[in-house]
């Protein structure tokens, strides 16, 4: 039973009290709480109690378990009272009740590791300004905060970092909002703040970034300096008919599309994102079900050697055979299933896929086939990765993965170097992939000691018309070249690519100039007829046949 029961039944007795005419009567209340009934006889008229002629019988029906033992007593304590001076004892008990009522409140509405309000708080302010509103009109702006890099924090440095950067954010927080604004943590890194009165949009917008302005200073921890920054989703409304649930909704929208844009952005709901948002949720429930119907495969896109145009690996991508939407590629599928922390499963059906198609392709005459795959972070985390590659019956050097140059921001972290060291170990080569995007620390990249770079299709597209392009490249190429690893480069997508960066020194190119992403089947043709050593001799080719002198 809780306090708030008993305090209700005490309002039921004092209620009694007003109503009732003085008379010699015995009145009877009950309360029913949830394993028991209390019934508590006394006598209508309050002022004879003195006299007396009250007497307090209390009937407990069904078992009295735990915590009712307590309260049952407190309601012993408050009969005995009654009887040397009730009323009085009465008042005294019901203040009491009263204040571990509030405290009962205050927890079940406050976070308690920053002091602020939580969901059920932030709930019940939505719904009293919402109420406001309604009565007397005015605006209300809700801004959804996400702390950027959060978890590498409590992964990398423990809760207790964790912890300490929350409580450092809700201070941050308090400080930089109006006093008439409102904040609460919701959720682990969620934060919500609730602005009473909006002036306009652009202002809103400028408060959001100012936020994530002071969040991306770093907070000191032990010896760590922990940086972290923000995303900020924005909603407003304003009128009668504000609904301040759904504010909350749409700012949570906007969010999911700051977090998109990269991190660190403050993004204001619209329409379009409510479309969007019915067609994740739509997603969201497919991609559960095509993990359980198999209808992920992998597409294999050759790599080939930048001066034989001889087949040197495959890179296997991941395409999702929609029922009713047809063959969907990553682009429209990876972030829902970021989201729903699935990229892993999907990685390992694409390494399964690879692992079966190596032995076909070798058939077609892909001698010593080699495949890539994506490997995600999540992936390369877990636990199992490690049992499950030691399975695979492949050769030395057959199998790549792909890791993305960001997976490396992160020197400090021993597990995920662990398990790349055991990978190679194991025979798995290590790729970074996307190189020149990630920010790694050449640091991180001496430690890690990759077996290639993959230099990204952002500096090979402009390559021809652009210097810096090419002076980029050139650079890239001389990192490799005293790393003494290799180059990959992909989007190469005009011969002249092709002849630029044999030029250049690099050695395997990857891009639709060459081929695209196939099927297995049409792969195995593909390799069947040649490969892309047909193209020395095509048209294409012989307008430009210095390219390939044919020995
Ligand atoms: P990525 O690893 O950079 O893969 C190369 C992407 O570039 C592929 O897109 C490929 O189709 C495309 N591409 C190849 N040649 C050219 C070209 O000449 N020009 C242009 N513009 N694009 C070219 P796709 O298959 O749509 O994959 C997109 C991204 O999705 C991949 O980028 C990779 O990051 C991710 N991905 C694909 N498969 C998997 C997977 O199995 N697991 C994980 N975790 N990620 C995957
Ligand atoms: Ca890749
Ligand atoms: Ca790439």
């Amino acid at each position: 039973p809780s306090y708030v029961s008993i305090e209700s039944w005490l309002d039921t007795i004092s209620h009694h009290k007003n109503v009732h005419p003085p008379g010699e009567s015995w009145e009877r209340v009950s309360a029913r709480l949830p394993n028991t009934t209390l019934t508590l006889h006394y006598h209508r008229n309050i002022d004879d109690l003195t006299n007396s002629k009250l007497s307090a019988v209390y009937q407990t029906i069904g078992s009295l378990v735990g915590g009712l033992a307590v309260a049952f007593g407190a309601l012993c304590l408050l009969g005995s009272r009654l009887m040397l001076n009730p009323y009085k004892a009465l008042q005294a008990s019901r203040e009491s009740l009263k204040e571990s009522n509030e405290a009962l409140q205050y927890s079940a509405f406050h976070d308690a590791l920053t002091g602020l309000a939580n969901r059920r708080g932030l709930e019940a302010h939505l719904d009293k300004l919402e109420m406001e509103r309604r009565q007397n009109g005015g605006g209300l702006a809700v801004m959804h905060l996400d702390l950027d890099r959060f978890k590498q924090i409590n992964d990398t440095l423990g809760h207790a970092a964790g912890d300490h950067v929350l409580t450092e954010v809700a201070k941050l927080l308090r400080e930089n909002v109006g006093p008439e604004d409102f904040v609460a943590r919701i959720g682990g890194d969620e934060f919500v703040i609730v602005a009473p009165s909006v002036s306009n949009v652009e202002a809103l917008k400028t408060r959001a970034q100012g936020i994530i302005e002071a969040t991306r200073r770093p907070v000191p921890y032990e010896e760590h300096q922990c940086r972290f920054g923000a995303s900020i989703g924005v909603a407003c409304g304003e009128g009668r008919r504000l609904d301040a649930k759904k504010l909350l909704v749409n700012a949570d929208i906007a969010l999911y599309r700051a977090k998109r844009q990269g991190r660190n952005a403050a993004v204001l709901f619209s329409q379009e994102d409510e479309a969007e948002v019915r067609l994740r949720k739509t997603l969201t429930d497919e991609l559960r079900s095509a993990l359980d119907h198999g209808e992920f495969f992998a597409v294999y896109q050759p790599q080939v050697d930048a001066k034989t145009l001889e087949i040197v690996g495959v890179e296997a991508l991941a395409r999702w055979r929609h029922p009713t939407r047809g063959v969907l590629a990553p682009a429209a599928f990876l972030q829902v299933a970021e989201d729903l922390g699935v990229v892993s499963e999907i990685d390992e059906r694409i390494l399964d896929c690879a692992m079966r198609d190596s032995a076909v392709f070798k058939e077609a005459g892909f001698k010593r086939p080699k495949v890539s795959v994506n490997v995600s972070l999540r992936r390369l985390r877990d636990d199992q990765l490690l049992q499950k590659v030691k399975k695979l019956n492949f050769e030395r050097g057959a199998l790549v993965f792909e890791l993305l140059e960001s997976i490396f921001l992160d020197d400090t972290d021993a597990v995920l170097q662990h398990n790349i060291d055991t990978l190679r170990e194991m025979g798995v080569e290590i790729e970074i992939d996307d190189f020149g995007t990630g920010h790694a620390s050449m640091m991180s990249l001496v430690r890690l000691g990759p077996d290639k770079l993959k230099i990204d299709r952002q500096f090979i597209q402009p390559l021809i018309d652009s210097p810096v392009s090419q002076r980029l490249v050139a650079s890239m190429l001389e990192i490799a070249e005293a790393l003494e690893i290799g180059v990959v480069a992909e989007g190469v997508e005009t011969l002249e690519h092709v002849e630029l960066l044999r030029d250049m020194g690099c050695e395997v190119l990857q891009g639709y100039a060459l081929a695209k992403p196939m099927p297995t089947d049409q792969l195995v043709h593909w390799l069947r007829d040649g490969g892309a050593t047909r193209l020395l001799s095509t048209e294409a080719l012989s307008a430009c046949d210095h390219l390939f002198p044919v020995s």
